[in-house]
């Protein structure tokens, strides 16, 4: 069975993964949409589906290991890797750069996938990429379940998304939701960790 860009918005949808309102995203910037991964991830059965269709893109591209930067992406990571039967390895955060913790480690040459859950800005995505390179592998291409910058980032490999949607988001002093006064939310973890935004 195969997922189209319609199957995938349904099912994002159907697990109630698609809230409007007012957000603050992770890179900053504010948006009447934000996707709660999660609510998708939740379910092992939706991801199994998910993810057969990203090692499929990728399924002749001799991938060796895939990386995926935390959170969302170590269970999209973890499954591609396991429908592609190789290693999975995860980025994880360390200020504002990526590292690889728990021992874990990157060959010269290994083939490499990378993939996370959602592109909004590509920032994760080009955390990752900066930690590998001096791993000298060979980067075969980025998967991502869902690209809501429709296609415009540019992150210098081949990308594949399951869904391309271009979905809005301003930077703060051009938001429109603030100009109405509309509450903000922050929605994930990544913000309990830092410090209050004065
Ligand atoms: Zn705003």
């Amino acid at each position: 069975m195969s997922l189209s860009p319609d199957d995938i918005l349904n099912l994002f949808r159907d697990c109630g993964a698609v809230l409007q309102g007012h957000f603050r995203l992770s890179s900053g910037k504010h948006s009447d949409t934000y996707f709660e991964k999660f609510q998708v991830l939740q379910h092992p059965h939706y991801v199994q589906q998910l993810c057969g269709e990203l090692a499929k893109r990728f399924r002749r591209d001799s991938v060796e290991v895939v990386v995926g930067p935390t959170t969302g992406g170590v269970i999209i990571a973890y499954e591609v890797a396991r429908q592609l039967g190789t290693r999975a390895v995860y980025a994880e955060r360390e200020g504002d750069r990526r590292v690889l913790r728990r021992g874990f480690t990157l060959h010269e040459g290994e083939r490499v996938l990378v993939v996370d859950d959602i592109l909004t800005t590509g920032g994760s995505v080009r955390e990752v990429l900066e930690m590998l390179e001096p791993y000298r592998v060979q980067v075969v291409g980025v998967g991502v379940l869902v690209d809501r910058a429709g296609g415009l980032v540019d992150l210098g490999v081949r990308t594949e998304a399951l869904l391309q949607l271009l979905v809005q988001a301003w930077e703060p002093q051009a938001c429109p939701l603030c100009l109405r006064n509309e509450p903000i939310t922050e929605p994930g973890s990544r913000f309990l960790q830092t410090k209050p935004t004065p």
